[in-house]
């Protein structure tokens, strides 16, 4: 595998897991489950990526997930029925928990991401992954493991890093992380959303509420503005860079209106500012829903991979 991956520039994480633990029905079904595998072809085709220099994650353990999450919610979401409710899923197979077992698999991805992003400052994305709703003894939107938290509560264990942030640009607010490092003053979060679920003031947060509707302009001039160098000066030892695709106008599910242009830009900014500073940088997927929803990561990746920093 070494052979063909470069650390010179950018890489993805993904592994069969991440679509085959995915549920094809239920209120989710606005999600395309081969969104990542089709940005993972369109790179191999486009000869941006190797297969084989695609890192592959293991399933995350216990004793990891035990970071974050407790044993009583661990116990529980064993059972696949449960797991079900959980999600607000209508099906479900009572022998085998596809859906634990891949969020298990993106949370080792996650993981691995981080791994690589500090060995040799290679911006990783994961192909998956940005479950900010999650919390340590229940499940959120769609979040059953907080795979942002387990990886920074991983890395600092390790005693890799010390000072981490969070820039979350999902189209809903990353509430579970919000919650967990309410008192950390080693965490930062950075938030813009237009869909705010709760409010915590600390000097090691933003959150900014757009409107929805919310265009390229308004958005962009937002983003240059408040992600700047004070946020920096904070000099965290890892960026984790929720890039969820959801404020994209053909989203099915968001009502922002940031054209695939705009999103563009909004990614690249976010790139280009941490990485000018040399920082250690994972990117992951966060939401995006509907049939179009794979082209705002696919670009983005494809820019990083081409540009070495
Ligand atoms: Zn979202």
């Amino acid at each position: 595998m070494m052979k063909f991956f470069n650390r010179q520039y950018a890489t993805i994480v993904f592994s069969s897991d991440y679509i085959y633990g995915l549920p094809s029905a239920g209120e989710h079904q606005t999600f395309d489950m081969m969104k990542y595998k089709k940005i993972r072809d369109g790179l191999i085709e486009k000869n941006l990526l190797h297969r084989r220099a695609v890192l592959r994650p293991e399933l995350c353990s216990y004793d990891d997930l035990r970071l974050v999450h407790t044993d009583k919610y661990l116990k529980s979401i064993q059972d696949p029925q449960v797991v079900s409710r959980m999600l607000r899923l209508d099906l479900y197979n009572l022998f085998y928990n596809s859906i634990l077992e891949y969020f298990r698999a993106v949370t080792g991805g996650t993981l691995l991401a981080t791994a690589y992003a500090l060995k040799w400052n290679t911006p990783v994305f994961n192909l998956g992954g940005g479950y900010h709703h999650a919390h340590p003894d229940r499940a959120e939107g769609f979040c059953l493991i907080n795979d942002t938290a387990v990886a920074i509560e991983k890395f600092r264990k390790l005693k890799r890093i010390k000072k981490i942030m969070i820039i979350d640009l999902d189209y809903h607010q990353g509430n579970g992380n919000l919650l967990f490092y309410k008192d950390d003053q080693n965490v930062y979060t950075f938030s813009i959303h237009a869909d705010e679920w709760i409010a915590i003031d600390r000097p090691q947060n933003k959150d900014i509420l757009m409107p929805s509707e919310c265009d390229d302009q308004l958005y962009l001039q937002t983003l240059e503005r408040e992600l700047n160098d004070s946020c920096l000066s904070f000099q965290p030892d890892i960026v984790y860079f929720i890039a969820g695709s959801d404020p994209y106008i053909k989203d099915a599910l968001g009502d922002m209106n940031l054209t695939r242009q705009g999103m563009f830009k909004r990614n690249q900014f976010v790139y280009r500012k941490i990485r000018q500073k040399k920082l250690p940088l994972v990117i992951l997927a966060g939401g995006g829903y509907g049939i179009d929803s794979w082209e705002v990561y696919y670009d983005f990746i494809a820019y990083a991979i081409k540009n070495k920093y």
